[in-house]
């Protein structure tokens, strides 16, 4: 099976082709500038393979609830240029082929659910700390959506005592992204993160708030296990910094076998950067099923 897969991100769109085993066989990594100088580009290079169902998954604020008048287009995001754009729509019509959407990190969690280390479990999330903060939610078995997608790197956190940085997100002063995404370090420390590996309080401080964040997850979504990605995890340092922290803050209040040992339940991405794309193929073989059961149905098979 020939599948198309698309990790529209703010920066840069990575176009790849593979197949249902989850193998990537070509890729290509295309600047994100507008619809009118990007999606040729794009098409392109799906065209020439001739792919049997595309995946994508996307930077947002997006609306993937299918059956909603705005099904399938970036909203409100803040790359001006996509704003309201029917990305579903547009690849849809120009490739003919059934197409998958959903958030860039609803993709991460269903690649780590389908190829990675989450394999067999029914509820788990993928958390990135990267450019931005986003999470992933996958539960009973099915990615989550609600009325929109979780949008829950802007939980509200509580600031560390000693923390006087205002916080980077326009909308929220003390929400995890704006408190511990990348350029939130960088601000808050006058460097870039990747720069700041042996400063210490950097990464408690760190930890403080993602392990925050991480209580209130495991409140909330119960999930069975939590995976930690995007470009800040690259601070290995920063694992057993937010173990202890959560340990800490949980209290023991929740009591499960997954949390008698946090080693195994806060744990780093498993497929080397490639969740998001692998992700994407899922998201284009379900498309594809999808489709195919509609098609019977619609013959009365
Ligand atoms: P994006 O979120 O844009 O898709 P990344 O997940 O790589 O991309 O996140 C980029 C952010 O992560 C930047 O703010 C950068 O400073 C930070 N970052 C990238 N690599 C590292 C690293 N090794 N250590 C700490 N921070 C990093
Ligand atoms: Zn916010």
């Amino acid at each position: 099976m020939v599948l198309g897969a698309l990790e529209a991100g703010g920066t840069k769109m990575v176009c790849a082709i593979g197949n249902e085993q989850g193998q990537v066989l070509e890729r290509v990594s295309i600047p994100t500038v507008s619809p009118e100088e990007t999606m040729p580009q794009m098409l392109s290079f799906f065209k020439q393979h001739n792919i049997e169902a595309l995946g994508i998954g996307c930077f947002g604020p997006i609306n993937p609830v299918e059956g909603t008048a705005t099904y399938g287009y970036i909203t409100t995001t803040p790359k001006l240029a996509w704003q309201n754009y029917n990305i579903v729509g547009a690849f849809q019509e120009a490739l003919g082929c059934p197409v998958g959407f959903d958030t860039d990190v609803n993709a991460a969690v269903l690649g780590e659910v389908s190829f990675g280390s989450m394999q067999g479990l029914d509820s788990c999330i993928y958390v990135t700390v990267g450019t931005g903060v986003g999470v992933g939610v996958f539960t009973g078995g099915r990615l989550l959506h609600g009325m929109m997608h979780p949008e829950a790197g802007h939980i509200l956190l509580q600031r560390h005592p000693a923390d006087t940085y205002k916080g980077k997100c326009p909308f929220h002063g003390n929400c995890l992204e704006g408190l511990a995404s990348g350029p939130a370090i960088e601000e808050r420390w006058g460097a870039k993160a990747e720069t700041l590996g042996d400063r210490r309080e950097v990464w408690e401080l760190e930890a403080y708030y993602i392990a925050q964040a991480c209580v209130n997850y495991t409140l909330v979504y119960s999930p069975k296990r939590i995976i930690l990605g995007g470009g800040v995890m690259h601070q290995e340092q920063l694992f057993p910094l937010i173990r202890r922290q959560y340990q800490e803050l949980m209290a023991d209040y929740v009591i499960t076998p997954e949390l008698e040992n946090l080693n195994r339940y806060i744990i780093p991405c498993s497929l080397h950067d490639d969740q998001g794309i692998l992700g994407c193929l899922k998201l284009a073989m379900d498309a594809l099923e999808k489709f195919l059961a509609r098609a019977l149905q619609h013959l009365g098979l």
